[in-house]
């Protein structure tokens, strides 16, 4: 019941997306310093390839990171029920 079925857009250049970051390792007791999370991305360029391959702009609160195609791009992960997309990956922004 994914609201992320077969008639997803595909991406286009500035395109708002969410990038998830990679959280950092899970502690021994289980906890985590970083948890992954949603931060607000701009598409700046599609793999003519395979359209799920994304350049992405990263907004993070401290500054811009950019994952450009040229060093591998981004992937697309679906949100998919309570469980979090890969680190790394993008979606469409959550309707809240
Ligand atoms: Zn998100």
């Amino acid at each position: 019941m994914s609201p992320s079925g077969a008639s997803q857009p595909r991406p286009s250049v500035g395109r708002a997306v969410h990038y998830v970051s990679h959280g950092t390792p899970v502690r021994e007791d289980g906890s985590r310093a970083y948890t992954s999370v949603c931060r607000a991305a701009t598409v700046t360029e599609v793999d003519p390839q395979d359209s799920d391959r994304v350049g992405l702009a990263v907004h993070n609160p401290g500054g811009t990171f950019f994952h450009p195609l040229a060093a591998g791009g981004c992937t697309h992960a679906a949100v998919d029920g309570e469980q979090p997309p890969a680190g790394g990956t993008w979606h469409w922004p959550e309707v809240v």
